[in-house]
């Protein structure tokens, strides 16, 4: 009887001991090298830039490692030199994708919003002269429009986080479709209304290309799948529909009309 009992507690002990999680935040990661291997395995993705930080007593200065070039040993780190871990698109690189958004059965093509904008009072007060009831000022992240325009109605999202201010500047996973939307002035509804398109509430559907010449890679009405879309693929493909329209088509103009914009550097990965 002794025996089952101490059976029991043992697998009892191993059945809850199996359950357990760790959660560690923020998400850390720690690679173990020796001085004779490489530096390939830091890197889980082609888009992923390994930045060794080196402080000195005045100043500061970075080198970027990128997984096409890995084949280096890993340098030391100290207490003055650490790493960071990134993902393109970085300051420095300048990449285009191909956008075609249809509403109601029609296309619609972007210009940056105006970067103020006045948002009239809920009720008129007496006690200010100003004619609305407060200003929102917008930024530009680099992530936006030059209102290019195909000939069949689609346009071009320029991405290149160098322009914005330093502060401001958004890179790496943080490219979101959302992002272009928010610099053209496209609005996603707290309350479950769909995306505010030129003044009107619509429900979008949505199919990513990594490449105008690849089968879709991602097709979705998750309104918060759309907003995180990663805009990481230069010539990456974006196609948005609402529920009154048909899926867009990319004809060979569109894709044409894409690749007369570039992807800087050359070297830029791909999937
Ligand atoms: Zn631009
Ligand atoms: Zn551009």
């Amino acid at each position: 009887m002794k025996h089952v009992c101490a059976l029991f507690v043992l697998v009892f002990t191993l059945v809850y001991i199996s359950t357990f999680h760790l959660i560690q935040v923020p998400y850390t990661r720690t690679y173990y090298f020796t001085a004779f291997q490489t530096m390939c395995g830091m890197f889980g993705s082609r888009f992923q830039v390994a930045r060794l930080h080196t402080q000195t007593p005045f100043s500061t200065t970075h080198r970027d490692f990128f997984p096409d070039h890995c084949g280096q040993t890993v340098p030391f780190t100290s207490d003055h030199r650490w790493w960071e871990e990134l993902y393109r698109p970085i300051v420095g690189d300048h990449i285009h994708l191909f956008y075609k958004m249809v509403v109601n059965k029609r296309p619609v093509v972007f210009h940056d919003r105006n970067l103020t904008e006045t948002i009239p009072y809920e009720t008129p007060t007496e006690s200010c002269t100003a004619d609305y009831a407060y200003k929102k000022q917008w930024y530009h992240t680099g992530v936006h429009s030059h209102c290019d325009r195909s000939a069949s109605g689609g346009g071009i999202i320029h991405v290149h986080p160098w322009s914005a201010p330093n502060q401001l500047r958004v890179q790496g996973r943080e490219v979101t479709l959302g992002m272009f939307f928010e610099s053209v002035g496209v609005e996603r509804s707290t309350t479950g209304r769909g995306f505010l398109v030129k003044g009107k509430y619509v429900k979008l559907n949505m199919a990513y290309f990594t490449g105008p010449d690849r089968v879709q890679d991602l097709l979705t009405h998750s309104e918060e799948e759309i907003m995180n879309l990663w805009l990481v693929d230069c010539h990456g493909v974006v196609l948005l529909w609402d529920d009154d329209s048909d899926m867009p088509s990319v004809t060979k103009e569109d894709v044409e009309f894409l690749e007369t914009f570039e992807c800087h550097p050359s070297d830029y990965p791909r999937r």
